[in-house]
């Protein structure tokens, strides 16, 4: 607890110092550094104590990290940043004079990427966000949720106080649920994201660039893997019991908050904007509306049966295609990618009913397609 504190007074010390936050400088820890001790004790998992990068959820038991590695302080960037703002150079007659000298210094210390800075208010740029931690959030979410598996089973333990209630169960389950959302959210924000790397006018290259397709697609079978297919680990059913929660609507939420981000109006532009400004690098928005749909119905392949927890979300995502058809105008692209995907929905669903055995699945088959009787 010692530690934790001092963690988050030297955070705000910074900020009496002068310091923004930095949330870009926990993305340049490439994720297997954040496993292995020796590097941690040295460098600690963030260079700066100005990102919100609390503690290390990278780090798996058997890594043995002490926590030095696991909970964040001073870091080399900190260091830089105050050295910039408060040193003094008598060799320099004013402060003006100071400025293409300072800028000099940062393209020097630039050549070691843990001195970078990144503004909080690059909301597009998946390496600058809140709560999140290494150079990937797909690897870094993998091993976050390996950790999140080991605490569900042992949360009644944990919170276990004599003659008391379920207080603390209800309180760190929800924690545990925050934290899941965290990571799904760190992964979304790479489809349609832009990386923004603030330089001056001496430095080369480009500010805005589009996050490279290979990621958005990693990126994607994260969310399949994690969110589409439901985190049945999450519902234990003795919490549950106890806390009164409903598991369907655990579920629900964070899927429609997945498929209300992937299929916004934000998102579709920003890939067809992509798209148009670098072709070879951008994820064409007729591949990924492909491939997000391919996620959505893995079930018609093998006629199998489909979970509850799947219907929702099948109905959800057909909801939201329907939405977005009767008001695509701004956006001529999407608007002729959804329309086809509605009559390839529909053509797919009407050749898996009758194959189908399942009979809520079937009903549930009949149901979407009712939706979709006015799609040609
Ligand atoms: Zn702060």
């Amino acid at each position: 607890m010692g530690e934790l504190i001092r963690s988050v007074a030297a955070h705000e010390v910074g900020h009496s110092l002068g310091l923004t936050h930095n949330f870009g400088a926990s993305s340049t820890v490439p994720v297997e550094k954040l496993r292995d001790n020796k590097w941690l004790e040295a460098n600690g998992h963030t260079p700066s104590i100005m990102d919100y990068a609390r503690f290390n959820y990278v780090a798996q038991p058997e890594d043995s990290v002490s926590e030095q590695g696991l909970i964040a302080r001073i870091g080399k960037y900190d260091l830089w940043a105050i050295e910039y703002g408060y040193r003094y150079y008598p060799d320099i007659p004013s402060a003006e004079k100071e400025i293409p000298f300072l800028n000099g210094a940062i393209i020097e210390k630039m050549k070691d990427q843990q001195f970078w800075f990144a503004s909080e208010f690059s909301t597009d740029d998946p390496r600058v966000q809140t709560e999140d931690i290494g150079d990937n959030a797909m690897k870094a979410g993998e091993y976050g949720i390996k950790n999140l598996k080991r605490i569900i089973p042992r949360l009644n333990a944990w919170t276990y106080v004599p003659n008391e209630g379920y207080k603390n169960l209800n309180q760190l389950y929800n924690g545990v649920t925050n934290q899941y959302d965290y990571y799904i959210n760190h992964v979304t924000t790479y489809i349609g994201g832009t990386y923004e790397t603030i330089k001056s006018s001496e430095q080369i290259g480009p500010v805005y660039s589009v996050v490279p397709a290979t990621l958005q697609k990693e990126a994607l079978s994260f969310l399949n893997k994690h969110i589409f297919q439901p985190p049945l680990w999450l519902l234990d059913t003795v919490i549950l019991a106890r806390i009164g929660q409903n598991a369907t609507q655990i579920i629900a939420q964070s899927q429609e908050r997945v498929l209300n981000s992937l299929l916004s109006y934000t998102t579709l532009t920003r890939l067809a904007e992509a798209e148009a400004l670098s072709e070879s690098r951008a994820y064409r928005l007729i591949n990924y509306m492909d491939d997000l749909d391919q996620y959505m119905w893995t079930e018609l392949a093998t006629y199998s049966t489909i979970g509850i927890y799947r219907r929702n979300l099948q109905r959800y995502y057909v909801d939201k295609l329907l939405d977005l058809s009767k008001n695509t105008t701004a956006f001529s692209d999407a608007d002729a990618i959804i329309k086809n995907k509605l009559s390839e929905i529909k053509a797919r669903l009407k050749k898996a009913i009758p194959k189908t055995k399942d009979a809520m699945s079937v009903y549930h088959l009949k149901y979407l397609e009712g939706k979709l009787s006015g799609i040609p």
